[in-house]
């Protein structure tokens, strides 16, 4: 078969270096009986080691002449090829018909990860555990701490939904062709539903979203017409902070007293 040629618009840069593939694998730990779904295959530089521990995989992949491949090498009931955009897949459907938790792993297509991201932790509640390869800079913003440039939207909605641990710094030489940017591999863990304490989480959503509009403008300037200046009194929360300065636990509060109002 012809050598496939990377396309940039699938943000195609495959994993070429054997030690962090084995670290990755090792990282996901996975074991036969579980549910495992691969969000971008590509050519299988994390698909044949996870293949061989597992009884079967899911994979989900945009690239055409790709699934070709895929269909060409490994059989149908090793392999369960979803030809489509991971964005808009339906990941709780696996679940469904796994009976247990999903272990979605990826070295993902950088030029969708913070979509993709929302898109998952959407389907969080059927999820055990998510590993990902992404851009360094994304997962430095994940798992940024309040008061911190990095601290926006993406912390404050993954790190109410997950505990995130970055786990491998991988270099662009470890890709074929080579990333412009650094890399690392994170772990996400659905924290336990007893934890997520909005109430009404869309309403939760939608105030960090408002917060961070604008990050450099004061909170009373972003929540207009949503928090006035004696809601922030009541909370203990300045009016003055910039969103940046608050911590997950502060939007969880201001969520639920909107709700209350
Ligand atoms: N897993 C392979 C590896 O590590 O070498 C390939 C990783 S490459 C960074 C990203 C993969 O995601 C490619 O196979 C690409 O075709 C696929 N991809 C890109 N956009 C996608 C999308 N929206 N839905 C599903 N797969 C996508």
């Amino acid at each position: 078969m012809n050598k496939h040629i990377a396309r940039k618009r699938f943000g195609q840069n495959f994993l070429i270096d054997a030690q962090v593939i084995a670290d990755i694998v090792a990282a996901v730990a996975p074991q036969c009986g579980d549910c495992v779904v691969e969000i971008g295959p590509g050519l299988g530089a994390l698909t044949d080691p996870l293949l061989k521990r597992l009884d079967r995989l899911h994979v989900v992949e945009i690239d055409r002449d790709i699934i070709v491949r895929l269909r060409q090498r490994y059989s149908p009931d090793k392999l369960i090829i979803h030809e489509g955009d991971a964005l808009v897949f339906d990941f709780s459907a696996l679940a469904d018909s796994s009976g247990g938790g999903l272990h979605i792993v990826g070295n993902l297509p950088y030029n969708i990860s913070t979509p993709l991201l929302f898109h998952l932790a959407a389907c969080a509640d059927c999820v055990a555990d998510m590993h990902f390869m992404l851009q360094k800079e994304v997962v430095e913003r994940m798992v940024a701490e309040p008061g911190t440039s990095d601290f926006g939207r993406l912390s404050v909605m993954l790190q109410y939904r997950f505990i995130m641990d970055c786990l491998i710094d991988v270099p662009p030489e470890s890709f074929a062709p080579a990333p412009k940017v650094d890399s690392a591999f994170v772990r996400l863990i659905p924290r336990p539903p007893e934890e997520l304490s909005a109430r009404d989480e869309a309403q939760f959503a939608a105030l960090v979203s408002a917060a961070f509009a604008q990050r450099r403008k004061m909170l009373r300037n972003n929540l207009k017409g949503i928090l006035g200046d004696s809601g922030f009194e009541e909370l203990g929360i300045a009016p003055t902070a910039r969103a940046e300065e608050l911590s997950v636990a502060d939007y969880i509060r201001m969520a639920n007293a909107l709700v209350v109002q």
